[in-house]
């Protein structure tokens, strides 16, 4: 990595095991955002045969089928880097399998419930029918966002225990399963939403960024809003 502290370190995990839905696109609009306001950027592609470093500034997690996502979350565990990263400060993102893999416990694909990495208080088991389609969700007020919108594709639900807020209430779509969408506790949230999310919805890859860097100046409207605007009219 390099060595230069005024650098965002934008460390995406797994992509060998967490990449099916183009989540990808997160890291890529966190960069285009961070140095459209004059900072440096270096987004660092960790498989997972390789040690999650815990100097990174914004780790991402993507979507990931049943058993890829298995084996993600014995190797995160095992590797431990993620879990310091985080204590340490980190922010953290991490969409559908890897939303529930930082969770307490997940269902794998015959609904055995395996350990998370423990960054959520969060227990995700199957539903009966698989969620797939636009959401539309009330973002939670203290994140300034307003609406969300995004795509999901997941079997799983997710229960939320008291140590996290809802990241949304859902209007369209399924997301957790009981009217709320993702959650969040400090810097790290989890969403089942694809799109994927920060293209989809620039506001909260800003949150993103303005917990790592500071405040930031607002940037002009781009595709990204329009995108957003153009969705929401759809769903609506
Ligand atoms: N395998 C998980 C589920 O079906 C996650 C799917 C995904 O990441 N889109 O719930």
């Amino acid at each position: 990595m390099t060595d230069t502290s005024s650098t965002l370190r934008i460390v995406w995990v797994y992509p060998d095991l967490l990449s099916t839905y183009g989540d990808q696109g997160n890291a890529l609009v966190l960069r285009r955002r961070a140095e459209q306001r004059g900072v440096c950027t270096e987004i660092v592609h960790v498989n997972s045969s390789d040690r999650v470093p815990r100097e990174g500034d914004i780790y991402l997690l993507g979507g990931g089928e049943d058993r890829p996502q298995v084996l993600a979350a014995h190797r995160l565990r095992a590797c431990g880097g993620l879990l310091r990263a985080a204590e340490d400060g980190a922010v953290v993102l991490a969409v559908c399998a890897g939303y529930q893999i930082v969770g307490e416990s997940f269902g794998d694909d015959e609904a055995n419930p395996l350990p998370g990495v423990g960054l959520l208080d969060i227990r995700s088991g199957r539903g009966q029918h698989r969620a797939v389609g636009e959401v539309v969700a009330d973002a939670a007020p203290a994140l300034g966002v307003g609406q969300l919108t995004g795509f999901e594709n997941h079997q799983g639900r997710t229960a939320l225990g008291p140590g996290v807020a809802p990241l949304a209430e859902t209007r369209v779509g399924v997301g957790n399963g009981d009217g709320t969408e993702g959650c969040f506790r400090g810097r790290v949230i989890g969403s089942y939403l694809h799109g994927p999310i920060l293209p989809r919805n620039p506001a909260l890859a800003d949150v993103l960024l303005g917990w790592a860097m500071g405040d930031l100046p607002p940037l002009p409207p781009s595709w990204s809003e329009r995108l957003h605007e153009e969705r929401l009219a759809a769903a609506g």
